[in-house]
C-alpha cells in the first residue's frame, strides 16, 4: 500500500517525485517503457534554467533521479501493465507486480510521431531532432528540413529561419494542413522552400545526419538533399492508452485537467506532456 504512485521518469515525473518525497510521502516512481523520457533522447540542452554552459539531456535527467532519491523515492523499472481507478486504493499492476495506492500522479509523458525509417532513432539528437525550439540553435546557417504540414510543422519552419540559411518544408501533398495564417506566414518567409508531393526515403550520413533522399510521390524521382538537421513535426502521441475508458482526454488522448492538475478521479493528477500539448519543454 503506497500513498503515492508516479508514472513516468521524464521531467515532470521526477520533479513530482521530489515533491512528494520532501512532504514523507515515500513515493514510488515507474520509469515506464523510456527511462528518462524525451530528455534521454535529446544532446545538450542549453535552454534549461540554472545550467549556463548547457547540460546533456541523459545527465539533466540523470541528476533529477538523483535528487529524487535522496528524499526517498523509490524507483521501480519497467511499465504499467493494469490500472484500476474505479475505487481507492487504486490498484495497479506494474512488471506482474501488484501495488495498491491512495493517489497516481500521471507523468506518462508523449512522444514524438518519427518517420519509422533505418537508423532513425540512432540519428536522434544527431541532427534529426522534434523540437526546433530544442535544437534549432545548432543549426545556424546552415541548410534544415522540417517535414510535416500542420501547424507545428509551419511554426518549426519559421521559427528556424531565425539560425538557417534555409528552410525545405517536405510534405506529402500539395496543400498545407495548417492553419490559414500559419501557411501565410511560411508561404511568404522568403527563407522557407517546399518540397511538394515529396517524402523522406532514407537518411544519409554515419553518426550525423548530413541529408537526405526525397522521392518525388508523383512522377517517382528521387534526389539527395544536404542538409544538417531535419525536424519531424508530423504530431505527438500522449501515453495514455492504459487509462482509455477511465480518465478524460481530448480528441487527441491528451488528459483533461481542471485546476492544474486534477483529472476527473479524484486522487489521480496529471503533470506534463501527458496534458500540456502546448509548450512540450522540460522547464
Ligand atoms: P497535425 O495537424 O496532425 O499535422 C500533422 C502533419 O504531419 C500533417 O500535415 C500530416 O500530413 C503530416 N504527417 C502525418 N503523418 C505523416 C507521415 N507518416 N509522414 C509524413 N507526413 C505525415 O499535427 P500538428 O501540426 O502537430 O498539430 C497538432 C495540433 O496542435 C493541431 O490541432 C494544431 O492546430 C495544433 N497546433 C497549433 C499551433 C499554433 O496554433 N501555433 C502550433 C502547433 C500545433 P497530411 O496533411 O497529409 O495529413
Amino acid at each position: 500500500m503506497r500513498q503515492v504512485v508516479i508514472l513516468g521518469s521524464g521531467c515532470a515525473g521526477y520533479t513530482a517525485a521530489i515533491y512528494a518525497a520532501r512532504a514523507n510521502l515515500k513515493p514510488l516512481l515507474v520509469e515506464g517503457p523510456e527511462a528518462g523520457g524525451q530528455l534521454s533522447l535529446t544532446t545538450e540542452v542549453e535552454n534549461f534554467p540554472g545550467f549556463p554552459e548547457g547540460i546533456q539531456g541523459p545527465e539533466l535527467i540523470r541528476r533529477m533521479r538523483e535528487q529524487a532519491e535522496r528524499f526517498g523515492t523509490e524507483v521501480m523499472r519497467g511499465e504499467l501493465q493494469e490500472a484500476d481507478l474505479s475505487r481507492r486504493p487504486f490498484r495497479l499492476v506494474a512488471e506482474g507486480r501488484e501495488v495498491r495506492t491512495r493517489a497516481l500522479i500521471v507523468a506518462s509523458g508523449a512522444r514524438a510521431r518519427w518517420l519509422g525509417l533505418p537508423r532513425e532513432m540512432e540519428l536522434v539528437g544527431h541532427g534529426v531532432s522534434s523540437c526546433a525550439t530544442c535544437d534549432g540553435f545548432f543549426h545556424r546557417g546552415r541548410e534544415v528540413g522540417v517535414v510535416g504540414g500542420g501547424d507545428s510543422a509551419m511554426e518549426e519552419a519559421i521559427f528556424l529561419t531565425r539560425f538557417a540559411a534555409r528552410v525545405h518544408v517536405i510534405h506529402r501533398r500539395a496543400q498545407l494542413r495548417a492553419s490559414r495564417i500559419m501557411q501565410d506566414r511560411a508561404l511568404a518567409n522568403p527563407r522557407i522552400e517546399f518540397a511538394w508531393n515529396s517524402r523522406v526515403l532514407e537518411y544519409l550520413g554515419d553518426g550525423a545526419l548530413e541529408g537526405v533522399v526525397l522521392e518525388d510521390m508523383i512522377t517517382g524521382a528521387t534526389r539527395r538533399l544536404p542538409l544538417s538537421g531535419l525536424f519531424v513535426a508530423i504530431g505527438h502521441v500522449p501515453n495514455t492508452a492504459l487509462f482509455e475508458g477511465q480518465l478524460e482526454t481530448d480528441y487527441d488522448g491528451y488528459l483533461l485537467v481542471h485546476d492544474g492538475s486534477l483529472t476527473n478521479v479524484p486522487g489521480v493528477f496529471a503533470a506534463g506532456d501527458v496534458h500540456d500539448r502546448h509548450y512540450r519543454q522540460a522547464i
